[in-house]
């Protein structure tokens, strides 16, 4: 299986990485719909929402809270956190992933 985020995270493609640990890596989406536009992926190879399972409970709160530490982190003053499933609902990358959008007030000032 080629996936294009299991490559991110094992550093075998390049991104914009601007977060990573053992479970997580977060990088800058390569066709931003906002002024800041980041992936939250689990390095761990999930399909999408549709697919979790009661184990993956911990992964999906770590993506949350890696979510708000970042958004805090860049000093955005509000965000948006969307999770796309499954190609009805707009998800194009079968691997998990978390968009984090903001950055309209800043870039407006
Ligand atoms: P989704 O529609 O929820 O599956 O979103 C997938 C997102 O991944 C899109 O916003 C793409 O712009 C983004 N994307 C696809 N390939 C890459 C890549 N190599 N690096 C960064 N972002 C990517
Ligand atoms: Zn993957």
């Amino acid at each position: 299986m080629d996936c294009i985020f299991c490559r991110i995270a094992k550093e075998d493609s390049r991104a914009d990485i601007v977060f990573f640990d053992k479970d997580v890596i977060v990088f800058t989406d390569i066709n931003p719909k906002a002024p800041v536009h980041l992936l939250v992926v689990p390095k761990e190879h999930i399909q999408s929402i549709a697919h979790l399972e009661a184990s993956h409970a911990d992964i999906v709160a770590k993506l949350i809270y890696t979510a708000k530490s970042v958004a805090e982190k860049m000093g955005l003053s509000g965000y948006q956190l969307v999770f796309n499933v499954g190609r009805d609902g707009g998800q194009v990358v079968d691997h998990l992933h978390l968009h984090l959008l903001g950055g309209w007030k800043e870039s407006d000032d």
